[in-house]
């Protein structure tokens, strides 16, 4: 494998079977990754997945490991219903993390490992500023949230992460493709089960001047606040998140629900002191965990008229202290992330306190929701998530990897994962 930067260390394999969530038991139907590959480039992404085939090995591939679906997780063979073990490659992008800013297109051609924040920082330099980006923008990879197809700050103006790429560079067992288009579909949110992202095209605009308010509004009034505007973002925090937010930061935000909105515009309401202070906070939305410590969290996106109702089922369900962030996103829709801090250590109260999770998903889906994401605990939501598009992405999928060698278990529903949830979603939590 040439001088291609690689790990066995025993360590290291154990730290990558790690991602940002921490769902009880799970570790059992996890495996040690076998080998870690860094590649530096393309060419050797190509010469990582040749072996692989010739191996017979899976092979996942790894950003920053902050999303919490276990899109990153290797899997033991056994809970893919495979009885015959095949080894396991890594493949880490994070030294592919080059990236060039065309200023007249306003276009970043971006390696897969390029972090979202390092970009903004050198396209502010010119003027320039990313269209959307994850709140965990800090550390968070740009094909990492491809993969993801995530929706972020800037998401409520300019749409989903798929909106935003003009083009993809995909890598597979039969070479390095450009795609765009509709095609972007075969890969935008398919975890690297259909090929590793070597490049990517994101969309930049010029720096505007930001407002930011802040209101104090109960959800229906501050879903109706939002569309009526042309704003670039709006974030809502329920009290209860409010609450967790003063106690994990240390704050004295007034606790009552909050809407924030940053936008261009000028606004003639709204309290500009407390928006700024909401606003430079949004990168954080996880030290709520510290007050565990550890934490349960739901992701669910809604249609912004289903949002109180889901909200208040939600209240009524969950007996402790817990909150909820809405990230407002185009077409009337917003992603629900709600957080229950719960001691992990309590082994017992910390899985019971994840049926939680699934009662906010199956709430959602009565309301005409879905998850936020698939990954490998969702993956037995694809058809819901994926809608028409699911056979056809399924066959995709079999024609370029008939062995499923990439990232098996993730999107796609094989094994144990999909069996557990779905069933947890029907009889465990009653
Ligand atoms: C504090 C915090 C805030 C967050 N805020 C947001 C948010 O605002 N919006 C949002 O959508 N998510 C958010 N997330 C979730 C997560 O950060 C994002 O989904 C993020 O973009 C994932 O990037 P990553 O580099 O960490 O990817 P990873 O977690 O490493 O990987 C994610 C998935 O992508 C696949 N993948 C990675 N690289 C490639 C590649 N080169 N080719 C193909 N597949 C690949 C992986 O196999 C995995 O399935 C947040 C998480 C945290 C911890």
């Amino acid at each position: 494998m040439g001088d291609i930067p690689k790990s066995d260390w025993k360590v290291q394999r154990y730290l990558y079977t790690r991602d940002i969530s921490s769902a009880p038991l799970i570790t059992l139907l996890l495996k040690y990754v076998d080998e870690i590959y860094q590649p530096r480039n393309e060419e050797e992404v190509m010469e990582i997945l040749k072996m692989a085939k010739q191996e017979g090995a899976t092979v996942i591939p790894r950003g920053a490991g902050t999303s919490g679906y276990g899109g990153v997780l290797p899997v033991k063979d056994i809970a893919l219903f495979r009885f015959s073990s095949r080894k396991t490659i890594m493949i880490d992008t994070t030294r592919m993390d080059s990236f060039e800013i065309n200023e007249d297109e306003q276009i970043v051609e971006c390696s897969p490992g390029a972090v979202w924040w390092d970009i903004e920082k050198k396209l502010n330099k010119k003027g320039l500023t990313l269209r959307i980006y994850p709140t965990s923008a800090p550390s968070s990879t740009v094909a990492g949230w491809i993969a993801q197809n995530g929706t972020g700050v800037g998401s409520l103006k300019y749409g989903g992460i798929a909106e935003n790429v003009t083009k993809i560079r995909v890598a597979d067992f039969n070479g390095v493709k450009e795609v765009e288009g509709k095609d972007l579909k075969y890969y935008v949110g398919m975890c690297g089960t259909t090929g590793i992202i070597t490049k990517a095209w994101v969309k930049v605009k010029e720096v505007e001047d930001m407002h930011y308010y802040a209101f104090h509004l109960p959800p229906h009034k501050a879903g109706k606040l939002v569309y009526e505007g042309e704003h670039y973002a709006a974030l809502y925090l329920d009290e209860g998140y409010v609450k967790l937010k003063n106690q994990s930061f240390g704050t004295n935000l007034p606790e009552k629900d909050t809407l924030m909105i940053a936008t261009t515009e000028k606004m003639s309401e709204g309290d500009e002191e407390l928006g700024e202070e909401i606003w430079e906070t949004r990168f954080y939305p996880m030290r709520v965990r510290k007050l565990g410590p550890g934490l349960v969290a739901a992701e669910n996106v809604l249609p912004v008229d289903s949002i109180p109702a889901y909200l208040n089922a939600l209240h009524r369900m969950v007996k402790q202290p817990n909150g909820s962030e809405i990230w407002y996103v185009k077409g009337k829709k917003g992603a629900v992330l709600t957080f229950i801090p719960s001691d992990e250590r309590k082994f017992l109260n910390y899985a019971l306190t994840w049926r939680q999770s699934l009662r906010a998903l199956r709430t959602a889906k009565k309301m005409r929701g879905v998850p936020y994401s698939l990954g490998l605990y969702l993956s037995c939501e694809s058809k819901l998530l994926l809608k028409q598009d699911y056979e056809e992405i399924r066959e995709f999928k079999k024609k370029i990897d008939p062995e499923d060698l990439l990232n098996p278990g993730k999107v796609f529903p094989k094994g144990v994962f999909p069996l557990i949830i779905g069933i947890g979603q029907k009889v465990v939590i009653l």
